[in-house]
């Protein structure tokens, strides 16, 4: 297959470029940087299968020759991200989502949409199914997201139904892995930053909240199958395992052998009290459930962000004491 990825340079987009070129397809990446790297792709520079247009998706989107899949994934997804971005965001979910769509419509390929458990806002019914509406703020401070997220699957189901476009929309629930950025400002990237520098970790509220955390390559997993799935309706992609925010914090501590206190911060306004995703049209229509556990999946994130903790501590100091070359960790 010849897919197009946008969000490419981003956290998940990168890794699914991966996966979808271990698979032997061809991958045309797309990203504008606005919260992604170039360092995210950079090994993929070189391969044949895979090549990078620099573009705006909420501008006109032009693939030149044949293409069997979009995989639309650009948008900022860090709450810290969207809540600095709220314009860009709204129009990366209405005007990107529908400019991806209408390709995927010339091109006659395959559509799927990344959305997200935001869209079940702070719920009401727990865990999530599909079929729960949500309860979401719409003039709140994360309405730009959640509800750019909601008018994406609406206008990916208008697609599907009006136009007959063969789509897919997938619920993504917290999912961390390497390629996060230190800075994203998300949980699992802060505890882990804050815990390698001696930092105290910032625990929103009383920390009682919680969130069911997947690895990326669980996620991953679970976003290909859909995709080369029959099914068109939305599926929960994430771990059910519950954790509580101060949960996380101690698994942190303990993994990173950190002493940092914990300090507690005020709570965002609408922060969702309880997340967890019901996985059983996962389960049953793509035969996909999560293996990687909380504990596991930390061991493998954390040297990713001590190097780059490494890294960007080591330019600062060298950067405010010109000459300290032999500065460690
Ligand atoms: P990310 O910020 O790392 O990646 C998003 C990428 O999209 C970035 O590379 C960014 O530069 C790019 N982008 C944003 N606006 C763009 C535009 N207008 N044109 C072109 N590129 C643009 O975030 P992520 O965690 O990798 O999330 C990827 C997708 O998955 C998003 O759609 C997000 O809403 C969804 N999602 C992620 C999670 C999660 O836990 N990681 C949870 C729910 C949904
Ligand atoms: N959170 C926290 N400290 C942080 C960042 C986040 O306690 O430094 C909390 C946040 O209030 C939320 C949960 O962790 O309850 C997950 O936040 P994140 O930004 O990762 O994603 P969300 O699930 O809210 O989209």
């Amino acid at each position: 297959m010849r897919i197009l990825i946008t969000g490419a340079a981003g956290f998940l987009g990168s890794h699914l470029c991966d996966r979808f070129l271990a698979e032997g397809h061809e991958v045309i990446g797309m990203d504008n940087f606005i919260t992604g790297s170039p360092d995210n792709i950079a090994h993929l520079f070189g391969n044949d299968g895979f090549s990078f247009i620099k573009h705006d998706v909420t501008e006109y989107v032009h693939v030149a020759g044949p293409l069997d899949g979009v995989l639309h994934f650009a948008s900022p997804a860090s709450p810290v991200d969207y809540l600095e971005l709220p314009i860009q965001t709204l129009k990366v979910g209405s005007l990107g989502t529908h400019k991806t769509l209408g390709l995927a419509k010339e091109k006659r390929a395959r559509y799927l949409l990344a959305s997200t458990s935001e869209v079940y806002g702070d719920p009401q019914v727990h865990p999530q199914t599909e079929e729960y509406w949500g309860h979401v703020n719409p003039v709140g401070p994360r309405g730009v997201y959640d509800e750019a997220k909601r008018f994406a699957e609406a206008m990916t189901m208008a697609y599907h139904r009006f136009h007959g476009l063969d789509t897919r929309i997938i619920r993504i629930f917290n999912t961390y892995g390497p390629r996060m950025r230190p800075s994203d400002g998300r949980v699992v990237s802060n505890f882990i930053v804050q815990a390698l520098r001696g930092e105290a970790l910032s625990v929103y509220g009383a920390g009682d909240q919680t969130r069911s955390f997947c690895y990326q390559s669980d996620e991953v997993d679970g976003i290909y199958r859909l995709f080369m799935s029959d099914y068109t309706m939305p599926v929960n992609i994430g771990n059910p395992d519950e954790f509580t925010v101060l949960e996380l914090a101690q698994k942190v501590l303990s993994q990173t052998g950190s002493g940092s206190a914990i300090e507690h911060q005020p709570l965002p306004k609408d922060d969702p009290k309880v997340r967890r995703p019901d996985i059983t049209v996962a389960r049953t229509e793509l035969g996909w459930e999560p293996q990687v556990s909380l504990d596991e999946g930390l061991r493998m994130t954390i040297p990713y962000f001590r190097d780059k903790v490494y890294t960007v501590d080591a330019k600062s100091r060298s950067l405010f004491a010109p000459g300290n070359e032999t500065v460690t960790q």
